[in-house]
């Protein structure tokens, strides 16, 4: 599949369809060579068409399956294309990117799908409807309870991404899409849509997707947004002036289209006071700043474009980037031995030495190897630039030059350098590199309302942390102002964008059949076999049992203490019992009341509860004294299968004493075989 010397023409896939291009198609041009490889564009294309099509067959089958078994498709399509990814990567290198960026692009997009995956049967039910958080209790006698659920939307999400990550970039976003229950359309890039069109082809022909789940548009979106409606989402990443012009488009702001924006940002790394040359964080500082310059070569929204370093340090700062940076080799992304391979395309090249040419008006350039910057592709050197008054600087904290281009600027204390990088007005990440918590706790407060997240790096966690620039799965990707004020990613936070967040009123019972779970208060049924004797898929929600009494006694409470060393005086020492606020004298462990109602309910023979797995929400609400006598009503409240053998069930426990007051209450997790 790799591109030959004949323009390769990128096709859309529209109405489960390929289409050529057509009248409005684009050259796409090898950003090693400058050669046109490849064109895109089609201005026929049926866009109103295809979001109908995706909200009729695509979001219909798609919300036919539970949450977890979209999450199985997600794996299986990870799991797909990690096996082909040697095809993508041949396609990329004519991006200009290295097989290090294509470990960042490629793989991390096939990881973030498997992240997905997991997260997805891990945190989300087996079922169609998320609950969002617990319920509440609106009424005295709690039978009128609020819930917040959460459903997917009944349309389509129209997904249009930047150049520099043509599959990472479509898959982050299309692994929350697909699990919430979505269909999408995506938009690349022009100029690297070849690797889109390359990744959507793999996916599609895996025949692992319900139709209508993805289209693709290579080349112009057309009247697409004119199309768009409320049901729908439109995310946006790229540049902040597309940015303002899509998410001003009449249509989206008439329906109130709900619209994500990562854009570009000014972010920062800051050299705290205490990293200080010869400290382990120096060099560290050193390493990250100039993995950030070259990695994708420079072209990451996330990548480090002001370095702040204690005004002392500058001199020493620089000298040891420009080290590193001239030891960087840049050539063909194909080589072995090359480091940083080219930008997109010379048009991008062109962009970038305006940019830079804005950065000179207000900084020096200390730092630029070699001269690449005139050859046939889109090959640039890398540049450092250094401001010795930042306090006077303003384009240095909006102008993002997209490539391996980054200003050293000095600060007097730590006051001055949050107060420089918040003038970036709002971005994806800032690293702070120090091994000073007192450090920590100040930098971290005074920018966090200014970044969608801060890295924080030093000799303890260096060997396991993941880079300044790299957005995790499970963690927010965003920032507000400049970078977009959206959010990306941060797991499950990030399916809910592509949902509906609902209040709903009612009953117990109403509650519990629309969410699936059984709420305290609804129905119970009593009259069936002992719970623990029946396989999980027997178990109903609302089956329950409400046990025998047992008494405690003072033998009991010695015996619990001396046997297992908690002899604390509550439970020991009458007179001190008294003395506390919450006991009336002496009283039984918790833990006491805990093993006697596991006592109460299981059943001790071999069968089908096959461990218990743990504990949620436990709260003890009252004192259970000596004579007092304990019973445990025990309910099942939600099931969620895990595998072919066993699925885990969720009870809800509440024991009460012999008034019927509750004295503990929480959920218990059992693995029952299926
Ligand atoms: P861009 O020029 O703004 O383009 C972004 C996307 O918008 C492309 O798919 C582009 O399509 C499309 N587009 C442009 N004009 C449009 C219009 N009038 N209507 C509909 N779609 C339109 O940005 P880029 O050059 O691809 O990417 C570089 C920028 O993206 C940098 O500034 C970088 O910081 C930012 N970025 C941000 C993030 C993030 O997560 N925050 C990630 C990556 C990149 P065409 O290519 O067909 O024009």
């Amino acid at each position: 599949m790799a591109l030959t010397k004949a323009t390769h023409r990128v096709e859309s896939f529209a109405l489960g369809a390929w289409t050529p291009p057509d009248s409005g198609a684009r050259a796409i041009e090898s950003a090693i060579t400058g050669e046109r490889i490849a064109e895109a564009g089609n201005d026929a294309l049926p866009f109103a068409d295809m979001a109908n099509w995706a909200r009729a067959t695509g979001a219909v089958a798609l919300q036919d399956m539970t949450f977890h078994a979209r999450a199985r498709m997600l794996k299986a399509i990870a799991l797909h294309l990690n096996e082909r990814r040697e095809i993508l990567y041949n396609l990329s290198y004519d991006t200009g990117a290295t097989l290090r960026d294509h470990k960042i692009d490629i793989d991390g997009g096939i990881g973030t799908l498997l992240v997905y995956a997991s997260k997805g049967r891990r945190e989300l039910p087996d079922t169609k409807v998320y609950l969002d958080g617990p319920p509440e209790q609106l009424g005295r006698a709690g039978n009128f309870l609020g819930q917040h659920i959460c459903v997917p939307k009944r349309g389509v999400a129209v997904h249009i991404n930047a150049y520099n990550f043509p599959v990472w970039g479509m898959l982050e976003k299309l692994a929350p899409t697909w699990l919430a229950g979505l269909p999408a359309i995506v938009k690349p890039a022009t100029a690297t849509c070849y690797v889109t069109e390359a990744c959507v082809r793999l996916i599609i022909d895996s025949g692992l997707l319900p139709q209508g789940a993805l289209q693709l548009i290579s080349g112009g979106i057309g009247d697409l947004l004119d199309h768009t409606g409320s049901q729908d989402v439109v995310t946006f990443t790229g540049s902040a002036a597309t940015g303002l012009k899509l998410r001003s488009h009449p249509t989206i702001l008439a329906h109130a289209v709900p619209f994500t924006a990562e854009q570009d940002s000014l972010n920062a790394s800051l050299l705290a006071p205490d990293a200080t040359p010869g400290a382990p964080e120096f060099d560290l500082f050193l390493k990250e700043v100039v993995q950030e310059m070259t990695v994708k070569a420079g072209q990451k929204c996330t990548a480090i474009r002001r370095i702040f370093v204690p005004a002392a340090q500058l001199d020493t700062v620089i000298e040891g980037l420009a080290d590193r940076l001239s030891a960087i080799k840049i050539g063909d992304p194909r080589g072995s031995d090359t480091h940083m391979g080219a930008l997109v395309s010379r048009s991008q090249r062109s962009a970038v030495h305006a940019a830079c040419e804005v950065l000179e008006k207000e900084a020096d350039c200390v730092f630029q190897s070699a001269t690449l910057d005139d050859g046939p592709g889109a090959f640039m050197s890398p540049r450092l630039y250094r401001c010795d008054d930042p306090d006077r600087a303003t384009r240095l904290h909006d102008t993002e030059a997209f490539g391996p281009v980054a200003t050293v600027l000095g600060y007097r204390d730590l006051d001055h350098a949050i107060d420089l990088i918040n003038q970036g007005g709002g971005s994806l990440v800032t690293s702070l590199i120090t091994h000073d918590p007192a450090t920590a706790v100040h930098v971290a407060t005074g920018i966090a309302p200014f970044n969608g997240r801060i890295y924080i790096n030093n000799r303890t966690a260096m060997a396991e942390a993941t880079g300044h620039g790299a957005p995790l799965p499970h963690m927010v990707h965003g920032g507000p102002g400049r970078a977009g004020g959206s959010e990306e990613l941060g797991g499950i936070r990030a399916v809910l964008h592509y949902m509906q967040r609902t209040a709903i009123q009612g009953s117990p019972d109403m509650l519990s059949a629309i969410g699936s779970s059984w709420m305290p208060g609804a129905s119970k049924d009593l009259d069936k076999q002992h719970p623990f004797k029946r396989r999980f898929g027997t178990l109903d929600l609302g089956d329950a049992i409400q046990t025998e009494p047992r008494t405690v006694t003072l033998e009991d409470i010695e015996h619990f203490a001396h046997f297992t060393g908690d002899t604390f005086y509550a439970h020991m020492d009458e007179e001190a019992a008294k003395a506390n606020p919450f006991f009336p004298g002496r009283v039984a462990h918790g833990y006491l009341l805990l093993s006697f109602a596991a006592g109460l309910f299981v059943e001790p023979d071999p069968g089908p509860v096959l461990a218990n797995t743990g504990l949620d929400n436990l709260r003890f609400m009252a004192p259970v004294s000596p004579g007092d006598a304990i019973h445990v009503n025990l309910t099942v409240k939600s099931k969620t299968p895990r595998n072919d053998a066993y699925g885990e069930v969720r009870w809800h426990v509440q024991i009460l004493n012999q008034d019927e007051t509750p004295v503990a209450d929480y959920e218990l997790l059992t693995m029952n075989a299926i």
